[in-house]
């Protein structure tokens, strides 16, 4: 655990009381600060107070006397609109900041200060969060990872020398840490979600571009610059005077990282210096696996390691469960977990990954359904529906692909493990819902480990 010291003895008020709101109540308490911490759940506000945490209703506290609202990140800051505790908060002219904010103010407090290296991006950050630690790990380095991905930022140990901190950061931690000052940011890219919370896609960009618009002196900030948010954001930070290095997966850069003929090539002013295969590492195919390859290796030399320790150190990535998994081969046939997948999206780039694809998709569907991955519908042989979405499905998949309407997975994967294997050559019996899972399971996981389960279980 890091104990919050910037606040000691000072009162507090934390709102949100989840396994992030939990821990940094413990952080805080630890440090010596006066905490009283609620939630708008009566069952999340009495866990806390077994615990020992102190817990009353804000709307009773006296905010004049009151140093900050700690904010766990899944309470609204500014839309659809601030939540209560926020507008006491504002109304007492009290800040508002979150976890990761409080982790940066311990990290510049700290006598030996590790690096800092933070991940956002509309997708793709766990995987490349996971990637870099990966890399500094087998690099050497005594790596703590966290965030809005695996334990909550205060859980984490505190600051050492040779140790690295990787963290996850969703937009709306970047929102509640007004300081934040990476040694390492990593923006990935930019497209439309979660405008709900963040009103529109500009105000969503700005609050990602604090990231890396924050990186301290000497930093290094890390841009993939594909699409025109990103772009802007590299030109105007690069501006200001931070050292970007860009990313490319389209076309060639003079200063970058880019990806050619399937190689990752680095150049620094118009010269190759370096030439990156990802061939052969199953847990980066595809060509967003190659931007979060890119993105980790780019930081992971700003980190200090050397290129031949990357290179080597990329090829035991074991990837992340639920991401285009490998979880069985039978033969010249894989069977790929790719549950994350939740929406057309995510899907295509595990359709663009394979050829002779057996594809189980289905579920409870989002607005659009799978109409906009027809390009790829070619490269499927077969499509096994199943859930809610499934007679959809089949609608738009029409003449042009040859489907069934499973209507479970455990009907699909016998289905089309049987059909893959009748090729009698290389295929894929994909998981890549297309869908959320919440018909016929709890979450997305569960259903990624039903479907590990049933193709382990296959003869
Ligand atoms: P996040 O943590 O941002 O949700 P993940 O690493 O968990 O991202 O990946 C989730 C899904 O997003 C993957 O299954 C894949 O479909 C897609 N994805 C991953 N990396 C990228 C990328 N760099 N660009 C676009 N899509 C990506």
């Amino acid at each position: 655990m890091i104990p919050v010291t910037s606040l000691k003895d000072r009162s507090v008020a934390l709102f949100g009381l989840g396994g992030s709101g939990l821990a940094t109540a413990r952080a805080l308490m630890a440090g010596g600060a006066q905490v009283t911490a609620f939630d708008d759940a009566p069952a999340s506000v009495a866990r806390a107070a077994e615990e020992g945490i102190p817990t009353a209703d804000l709307r009773g506290l006296d905010w004049s006397s009151l140093a900050a609202l700690v904010l766990a990140p899944g309470v609204p800051l500014t839309h659809p609109e601030p939540h209560w505790s926020v507008r006491l908060a504002q109304a007492a002219g009290v800040e508002v900041i979150g976890d990761i904010e409080l982790f940066c103010r311990e990290r510049r407090l700290a006598p030996r200060r590790s690096p800092l290296a933070a991940i956002t991006g509309t997708n793709g950050k766990s995987t490349t969060t996971a990637l870099l630690a990966h890399l500094m790990r087998v690099g050497g380095r005594d790596v703590q990872i966290g965030g809005n991905f695996g334990p909550a930022i205060l859980s984490l140990e505190p600051s050492r020398a040779g140790r690295v901190h990787v963290i996850e950061c969703s937009s709306y931690q970047i929102d509640l840490a007004p300081s934040l000052d990476p040694s390492v940011g990593i923006l990935l890219n930019l497209s439309p979600d979660h405008l709900d919370r963040h009103g529109s896609m500009a105000h969503y960009a700005e609050v990602k571009e604090r990231l890396v618009a924050g990186i301290e002196a000497g930093g290094t900030a890390v841009v993939g610059v594909d699409d025109a948010w990103c772009a802007a954001i590299a030109d105007r930070i690069e501006a200001a005077g931070t050292h970007v290095v860009r990313l490319s997966m389209r076309r060639p850069l003079e200063d970058g990282i880019f990806l050619e003929d399937g190689l990752l090539v680095v150049s620094e002013r118009g010269i190759r210096v370096q030439t990156v295969s990802l061939a052969g590492i199953n847990a980066l195919r595809g060509t967003h696996n190659a931007q979060n390859a890119a993105a980790a290796f780019a930081a992971a030399r700003a980190l200090g390691l050397a290129p031949e320790v990357i290179i080597h150190a990329l090829r035991s990535f074991p990837g992340l469960a639920h991401r285009m998994e490998e979880v069985r081969r039978i033969g010249e046939v894989i069977f790929v977990n790719d549950s994350k997948a939740t929406n057309a999206d995510a899907a295509e780039r595990a359709l663009s990954s394979f050829e002779n694809i057996f594809w189980i998709a289905g579920g409870k569907p989002k607005a659009g359904g799978i109409a906009p991955l027809a390009p790829w519908f070619d490269r499927v042989r077969k499509a096994y529906l199943i859930g809610v979405a499934a007679d959809d499905f089949a609608a738009t998949l029409g003449e042009a692909v040859p489907h069934e309407l499973s209507h479970t997975l455990e009907v699909a994967v016998a289905a089309a493990a049987r059909d893959a294997a009748a090729v009698g050559g290389p295929a894929v019996v994909l998981l890549s819902p297309a869908c959320a899972s919440f018909d016929q399971f709890p979450n997305f996981e569960v259903r990624g480990d039903r479907f590990r389960a049933l193709a382990q279980a296959l003869g």
